[in-house]
């Protein structure tokens, strides 16, 4: 992977596994630790941030060496917004749809196609 190269058939690469199967290892791996107990919305909201840095510190100097690197750290993210969305009872996928739903609104294609503000 170059993780500056965009996928040309992006959806080509996606595999089976299901989001619920993903939830479910997630849910299995926190339960066998006892770390629900420190899972609160806060935590994980925290935890997604920080996430994100080491994410953005891949990138700090140029295009990543490690591609290993930004995967890790991007399936950190993902992780942990898997579990606050679990944590919080919401569907992430509903809700990614919802917001998406009120962007298209807010960013209408004829007045933002092509524009980035
Ligand atoms: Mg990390």
């Amino acid at each position: 992977m170059n993780a500056l190269a965009p996928m040309p058939n992006f959806a080509d690469t996606l595999t089976n596994v299901s989001l619920p199967a993903v939830q479910r290892d997630l849910r299995a791996f926190v339960a066998e630790r006892d770390w629900a107990q420190f899972h609160s919305p806060e935590n994980l909201a925290k935890s997604i941030s920080i996430e994100a840095a080491e994410l953005l510190e891949e990138f700090q100097w140029g295009e990543p060496r490690d591609d290993d690197g930004v995967r890790d750290e991007l399936a950190d993210v993902l992780t942990y917004c898997l579990l606050l969305a679990e944590r919080l009872g919401v569907d992430p996928l509903e809700i990614v749809r919802d917001k998406l739903a009120k962007t298209r609104e807010k960013y209408p294609v004829e007045k933002a196609r092509g524009r980035s503000a």
